[in-house]
């Protein structure tokens, strides 16, 4: 059986990447055959058709056009599919030389997976979006990562049981293991995806050849020493964006050291409860992030999003930040201009990468010469000013500011090869092709004009099209006149028009085409030293994106800071944790939106050693969860080098962060919710210690009350005397409030309620003390829960409140004495609204009606049921 000469050689392409979607291009399309086009018409529902057929086999195909083809890339990306993009490598003409059945020379130039994306309309501006690669050498784990499109690299040790937590607080789209590593779980729950590697890719001898050559250096101990886990996930890291790249290496910098003792620790069910980054629907909305967020820049934004994701527990560093912000409070005018002249300041970290990539066009090219502008109308604006950071990197390339500023015309097309992105004046070569290619264009009017005169056709045009070239073009009932005149050869004659040529205009067509042509030439080349030029500069211009992104993020935490009210945390050594006047941000601007007010409260946590430990105790919507959680955020907040959403804070340093909440539902995770509860329990009563800050909300919930309550307090008493950690806990178990008197760490507080005429108002005031009953049924009621169900309710409370007062009866013989109806019941018929179908029922009376009428009021009766 023959396979066509192009099937044979997609079959070919294919085979180089199996586990890919494969992009075959054909022309103007991207085709894929097969399996994959099946999967694809699915993933991106368009239409699924046959072409030809494979050993004897239909083959299916879909296609998307090449223009819009990224779209439909980011679907497949977001759809867990890699995507391998096979271009045509050389032009159809130079096929055909080499006989007339060749088939046009294709090639993978791409695989597109979700760690290594490079197109702003595949990214998002203000998130990084990080490759990682895990390896472990006999028990010694290390995570590499990388974001290809800004060139950042970093490293540090991740034993496994650090691996989840890490891909958490770094937000990793894809994680490269080597083949049998066994944490693919661990991978997939972060909701990364996982790219499996060989394990020769993970040694740590090639791994250093590898990247002393990516760096140009002898020897990596400028960038650090490194151990062999640490050099084999950064080796793997570079063969597989070199594998995915085709050989084409992006700009990165030298790899930088986390240690993990620098950050604060917050693992991935902390970061979900207290939404940092994420809102409870996935998004950005809705998250601290969201709401903090007010930097101008994507790098900035990037960077601001960095930072909450890995608050520091460096004091000077943390210092450093909030000086920088105190600063920018202090001078608001200063401020407000940087954030001004901030705002033109394009992306040039990602401009950068793909350059490096050969994917760069001349709108990256202005990004780096607009940045630069930018950087250096800051620097002047800032040189004499007192601020707090090093703004050094923000000038010191005149030289490549000059050469873009007169090489490139002020707004470039988006593409290279539409032309007119070298400006006039900077090319002698050019400016003189253009003029020819200009000129040819006006003689073509003028050639217009003799034509339309000597022939008497005023409405004669010359135009061009990609098939006949120029042609004069004229409508059938003026043809015979052209016809008359042997200058005019016809070329074609469609439904109205009728076009002819001469051979003066062929000649100064070729002449306009060679002139247009090497117009062209000369751009590219002229494109390529630019690139060159730009890409030589890329150290300076990374730390200069870096100090736009700092000044950005300061200045905007400042307007944050200043708009909203904040004050400048103390952060020190202690095991302090007192705010004054505290605020949720995400529910205060919510509530902000109903003309509600928040209500501030305090937070005093007092213990030079030992536990520190606020029991609380109120009824369900009281404000406990939202007191909880404003506690932890201003614990990032601050340590992040924010100022916090209060009048006053002092935070002693905190350590690890954690967070639970009783009983949410997880399903996704196919785990029963109380299942998850205690083992992210367990995660925290085996990790937390003394510098720990935790808060747990209704830890105990999610099983039968006397479970819930022993579990419950068996954890706090844990936290108090093993853990001996800073915490919040709350609870509606009352009986523990007893533990106060026997724990000299913990504290009773509850949040205030009043009654009023037998409903609840709430006054979401913390107070110390115990709260003296839970007031469900209250809430119950303000929920609108029939006056029936609310009434029983109050009376098999009370039997079971008196129950309790007389020491000890049994449940079951309490409710047997409850009187069996509540007093006033309400039928629950009569509650029901009567249907459409009663109503008519009602109205009918059945003597009267014929056979006839009976029969269609069945029918009717039936629609209305
Ligand atoms: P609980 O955990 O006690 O059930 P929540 O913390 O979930 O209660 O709060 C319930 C609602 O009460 C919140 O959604 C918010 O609208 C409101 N609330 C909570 N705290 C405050 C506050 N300090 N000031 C104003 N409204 C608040």
């Amino acid at each position: 059986m023959s396979v066509t000469p192009m099937m044979a050689q997609y079959l070919q392409i294919k085979a180089e990447a199996p586990e890919a979607l494969l992009f075959y291009r054909m022309g103007d399309f991207y085709e894929l055959f097969f399996d994959d086009a099946v999967a694809a018409s699915a993933a991106l529902d368009i239409a699924l058709t046959k072409r030809g057929k494979h050993l004897d086999q239909d083959i299916a195909m879909c296609g998307v056009p090449v223009h819009s083809a990224e779209n439909y890339l980011m679907t497949l990306i977001r759809k867990g599919f890699r995507v391998a993009v096979a271009e045509q490598l050389e032009a159809p003409e130079e096929a055909k030389k080499r006989g007339s059945k060749s088939v046009v020379a294709r090639g993978i130039v791409r695989l597109v997976t979700p760690g290594t994306l490079t197109e702003d309309t595949l990214l998002d501006a203000r998130a990084h979006n990080y490759l990682a690669a895990w390896c472990d050498v006999r028990g010694q784990g290390a995570l590499a990562w990388a974001d290809i499109s800004t060139g950042a690299f970093h490293v540090s040790g991740c034993p496994r049981v650090r691996l989840g937590p890490d891909l958490a607080r770094i937000g990793v789209s894809e994680v490269i293991l080597a083949e049998g590593s066994g944490v693919e779980d661990i991978v997939t729950e972060q909701g990364a995806a996982v790219s499996p590697l060989g394990r020769s890719a993970f040694d740590s001898g090639s791994a250093q050849g590898r990247l002393q050559d990516l760096f140009g250096v002898g020897s990596l101990d400028a960038f650090g020493s490194f151990d062999r886990a640490e050099l084999g996930a950064m080796g793997a890291l570079i063969e597989y964006i070199e594998i995915t790249q085709r050989g084409k290496l992006p700009l990165m910098r030298p790899p930088k050291r986390e240690p993990a003792s620098a950050l604060m620790a917050i693992d991935g069910a902390t970061r979900r409860n207290l939404e940092l980054t994420r809102g409870a629907a996935g998004g950005r909305d809705g998250s601290l992030l969201w709401a903090i967020d007010r930097t101008v820049t994507a790098g900035g934004g990037r960077r601001l999003e960095r930072r909450l994701s890995a608050p520091s527990t460096q004091i000077d560093v943390i210092r450093a930040r909030l000086d920088a912000v105190d600063w920018s409070v202090s001078n608001d005018t200063v401020s407000g201009d940087i954030r001004r002249d901030l705002r033109r300041a394009p992306d040039m970290d990602r401009a950068l990468s793909r350059l490096s990539l050969e994917r760069g066009g001349p709108r990256d090219l202005t990004a780096v010469r607009d940045g630069l502008t930018s950087a250096n109308a800051l620097f002047s604006r800032l040189s004499d000013t007192n601020l707090p950071l090093d703004i050094s990197d923000l000038v010191g390339q005149d030289d490549l500011s000059a050469l873009l500023d007169r090489a490139l015309v002020a707004d470039p097309p988006l593409m290279l090869r539409d032309g007119g992105v070298i400006a006039a004046g900077y090319d002698d070569e050019l400016d003189e092709a253009r003029t020819l290619r200009d000129e040819g264009r006006g003689v073509i009017a003028g050639m217009q004009r003799d034509y339309a005169e000597a022939t008497g056709i005023a409405s004669l045009k010359i135009k061009h099209n990609n098939v006949l070239g120029y042609f004069i073009e004229t409508t059938a009932t003026h043809a015979d006149k052209m016809r008359a005149d042997d200058r005019f050869i016809h070329r074609q004659t469609t439904a109205n028009q009728v076009r002819f040529t001469t051979l003066d205009l062929s000649e100064l067509e070729t002449k306009i085409l060679n002139a247009g042509g090497r117009a062209q030439a000369i751009e590219e080349r002229i494109f390529g030293t630019l690139r060159a030029a730009v890409l030589a500069a890329s150290d300076p211009i990374f730390a200069a994106a870096r100090a736009l992104a700092e000044l950005d993020v300061a200045t905007a935490l400042a307007d944050l800071a200043r708009g909203e009210g904040w004050a400048r945390p103390k952060v020190d050594d202690s095991r302090a944790f007192t705010v004054t006047a505290g605020r949720h941000p995400v529910v205060e601007r919510a509530l902000k939106k109903d003309g509600a007010p928040f209500v501030a409260n305090d937070t005093q946590l007092s213990a030079e050693e030992g536990a520190a430990i606020r029991l609380l105790t109120g009824p369900n919507m009281a404000g406990k969860s939202t007191w909880l959680r404003q506690n932890a955020l201003i614990a990032v907040l601050a340590q992040m080098g924010s100022f916090v959403p209060a009048e006053a804070a002092h935070i002693g340093i905190v350590s690890q962060l954690f967070s639970r909440v009783g009983a949410s539902d997880d399903l996704a995770r196919g785990r029963s919710t109380f299942m998850v509860e205690m083992v992210e329990t367990a995660a925290i009563l085996n990790q937390a210690d003394e510098r720990s800050f935790v808060i747990l909300d209704e830890i105990g919930r999610g099983t039968a009350t006397y479970d819930g309550l022993s579990i419950a307090w068996a954890t706090l008493e844990h936290l108090h005397d093993v853990n001996r950690c800073r915490a919040l806990f709350a609870t509606h178990y009352h009986e523990m409030t007893a533990l106060s008197a026997k724990l000299a760490g913990v504290e009773n507080a509850t949040v205030a309620v009043r009654e009023w005429d037998g409903d609840v108002i709430f006054l979401h005031e913390v107070r110390d003390g115990a709260a003296d009953r839970s007031y469900g049924v209250q809430v119950a009621k303000l929920a609108g829960l029939p006056t029936a169900v609310v009434a029983r309710a109050r009376a098999v409370l009370e039997a079971l409140e008196a129950g309790e007062r007389e020491g000890g009866t049994k449940p079951k013989a309490m409710i047997d004495d409850l009187p069996l109806f509540s007093a006033t019941p309400v039928p629950v018929a009569l509650q029901q609204k009567e249907s459409a179908a009663d109503e008519r029922l009602r109205d009918i009376l059945p003597d009267e009606l014929t056979p006839k009428q009976a029969l269609e009021l069945i029918y009717e009766l039936k629609t209305l049921s």
